[in-house]
């Protein structure tokens, strides 16, 4: 079946990652069946270059190009992410390089820049946190340049990277980024708002909230509703009914039904302003 008209987009998956294996094409498929428009997000050189391939094979997938934080360091082989290999289970160090990425660029599917920015679980010295923020930078140049807008990943560091933003940025920012699955608290997703920044949410807001954990809930009834997206994050961190299992971007639908519940709105209104939101963050056009 072509789909004619998307119904959900999934801001910001890994639809073209060896974890799927032969069965990429159907849950591309499954996606189409519901009309599932979808970004798959590269991490790193040869990830990006194959999410380019990807949404070029197919009508309604685009892709995001760039340097995960995690890859400016080296990293242990994720199989999911790189496939399996019995030889190679250390993932070397990149550095961004803008003459790749700004080939990669030429290809009218990419409409963002990342996943990239700051993650502290990667910087556990000085000089590890020094280099996240060096590639960090080159990629906000990158992102201006080719003028696009950032698809941010960031942990526990709000703060530092809005700090960045804000002083590698020329203001105010033309391509407001996004922050992908987004854990902040009301103030930290205020300091994004000031800047004009969108928000994707995943599977994580469809799960009971943890004892002390991250109340989503309460942080996304303050993000007013035109900077909200909606994403998977497949092949991880399944939404409720699935959770436990393998994502995919089909699943996209749950996490639009919670987003109305907890904007008490209808989930057709939020299903249809999240893709007017899409169309302005990204210039796709349905
Ligand atoms: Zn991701």
């Amino acid at each position: 079946m072509t789909m004619e008209k998307f119904r959900y987009f999934d801001a910001h998956t890994h639809a073209h990652f060896p974890v799927y294996g032969d069965e990429g094409e159907t849950i591309i498929r499954r996606a189409e069946d519901v009309g599932v428009g979808l970004i798959t997000v590269g991490t790193s050189k040869s990830t990006s270059a194959d999410a380019v391939l990807f949404a070029e094979k197919h009508k309604h997938v685009w892709a995001a190009i760039g340097l995960y934080p995690g890859h400016t360091v080296p990293s242990s082989r994720d199989e999911d992410e790189y496939g399996i290999s019995e030889k190679n289970d250390i993932i070397p160090a990149e550095s961004f390089d803008f003459d790749f990425f700004k080939k990669l660029a030429e290809s009218k599917k990419v409409v963002a820049v990342g996943e990239c920015g700051l993650d502290l679980l990667y910087a556990d010295t000085e000089e590890k946190m020094e280099i996240q923020k060096k590639e960090f930078v080159k990629q906000i140049k990158f992102a201006e340049e080719i003028g696009k807008p950032l698809m941010i990943h960031c942990r526990d560091l709000y703060k530092e990277l809005v700090e960045i933003l804000v002083a590698n940025s020329r203001l105010p920012i033309a391509h407001p980024p996004v922050i992908h699955s987004f854990r902040g608290t009301t103030e930290e997703a205020n300091m994004f708002l000031k800047l004009g920044c969108y928000f994707t949410f995943g599977g994580v807001i469809t799960f009971p909230p943890k004892k002390n954990g991250i109340l989503y809930a309460d942080v996304i009834k303050e993000i007013p509703i035109d900077r909200l997206l909606s994403e998977t994050d497949a092949p991880w961190v399944a939404p409720v009914p699935y959770r436990g299992k393998r994502n995919e971007p089909a699943y996209v639908v749950e996490v639009v039904k919670k987003l109305a519940e907890i904007k008490n709105i209808l989930e057709e209104t939020m299903r249809e302003r999240i893709l007017e939101n899409t169309h302005r963050a990204f210039r796709i056009k349905f």
